[in-house]
């Protein structure tokens, strides 16, 4: 038998649909009937061969629940819950850390292990049914599989996405404290999740600024307190509110889910004396950009810091926050279109084009 999934063959280059062996079962894993996996804006970075070290031809989908149909020697989940065939399921897409590495072991930086692999990303489509865009999913042994927490879907889970996970680090990162101003720039589903944790961490002022309108109309839903628009709001204009919302200081906390460098010479500027500034939407090199060191970071005595990827614990915390939380973070609104297999490349138009915020392919769909 074999199993349809929609691969990407290269840079540049339409996915096709190619016909993959089912894989062998080795003890310790699980097969995956795909309910729904992610398209993301970094599966839009690999149609355009954006990110570096991809095995190329790859299967897409990094983000993903599916539904057991299989599991050899598996009778729990990562966090000891019992797991069963017909139980629906998501799993951190990264894989392979060694916890033997300087990486992991004295750094305690396991997004740093030079062993680590990650599903719809750095796994070949040679390698067998190791991304979302597929009919199955194979979970090789340890990969960490998570039972939904209730009473989450899998429209909750991929509403959310791997955005929900980073704008969970991102906003962890920080440090924000009750009762801080956070600024957020960038209105894709890492700057709606961050804006929306920012609000339920305990932020006095949640300030996002993005566009297009329906993304801020999102924000708001999501928690945002204020909305600025990057067309219909100037520059001076944005940090006038900034300013008249912090009599004069400016945020307490910018976090940057845009990636655009341009971005940062405002959200310095948006920044206090003393703030935290984290870098989190820069997941390719989208280029430079000019920092006074001087007023930007020495003077203002600014706290810069990056967020790459995510942590299995941020997975598992962003779910057990929204499945309490559900009704405040209602991400499954996101989603604005579901895709078949064959249409992947119209789901990757969309997302790139900025016509849906959150697509998802479902192998299932008519
Ligand atoms: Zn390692
Ligand atoms: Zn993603």
């Amino acid at each position: 038998m074999t199993i349809r999934a929609a691969v990407m063959p290269g840079p540049g280059l339409p996915v096709e649909i190619r016909e993959l062996p089912e894989p062998a079962l080795e003890p310790g894993s699980i097969l995956l009937e795909t309910l729904a996996s992610e398209v993301c804006g970094t599966d839009v970075h690999l149609r355009h061969g954006r990110l570096a070290g991809v095995p190329y031809p790859i299967v897409p989908g990094h983000v993903s629940v599916g539904r057991i149909l299989e599991a050899v020697g598996v009778d729990t989940d990562a966090l000891g819950q019992p797991i069963s065939v017909g139980d629906t399921v998501t799993f951190y897409d990264v894989h392979e850390v060694c916890n033997t590495c300087w990486h992991c072991l004295v750094a305690r930086q396991p997004n740093r292990c030079p062993s680590r692999r990650v599903y719809g990303i750095t796994y070949s489509a040679d390698e067998g049914l190791l991304g979302g865009w597929a009919e199955r999913i194979h979970l090789k042994p340890g990969v960490k599989v998570l039972k939904l927490p209730e009473p989450l879907t899998a429209d909750d889970v991929i509403g959310g996405g791997c955005g929900l996970f980073t704008g969970f680090a991102a906003v962890e990162r920080s440090g924000l404290e009750m009762g801080d101003t956070v600024v957020v720039q960038g209105a894709g589903p890492v700057g709606l999740a961050t804006a929306a944790l920012a609000t339920l961490r305990g932020a006095a002022r949640t300030i996002l600024i993005g566009d297009p309108g329906p993304r801020l109309a999102l924000a708001r839903m999501l928690g945002a307190d204020h909305t600025l628009s990057l067309t219909e709001d100037s520059i001076e204009a944005r940090a006038d509110v900034v300013s008249s919302l912090t009599a004069g200081r400016g945020a307490d906390v910018v976090i940057e889910a845009c990636g655009n460098p341009v971005a940062l010479a405002e959200g310095f500027d948006l920044l206090r004396d003393g703030g935290t500034y984290v870098i989190a939407g820069h997941y390719t090199d989208a280029g430079t950009v000019e920092i006074n060191p001087h007023l930007d970071i020495n003077r203002k005595h600014a706290d810069v810091r990056g967020q790459w990827g995510t942590d299995f614990r941020h997975v598992v915390r962003a779910l057990e926050v929204m499945a309490k939380h559900r009704d405040r973070l209602p991400f499954a609104e996101a989603i604005g279109a579901r895709y078949p297999l064959e249409e992947a490349n119209s789901a990757l138009d969309d997302v790139e084009s900025l016509q849906v915020t959150k697509a998802i392919i479902a192998p299932g769909a008519p």
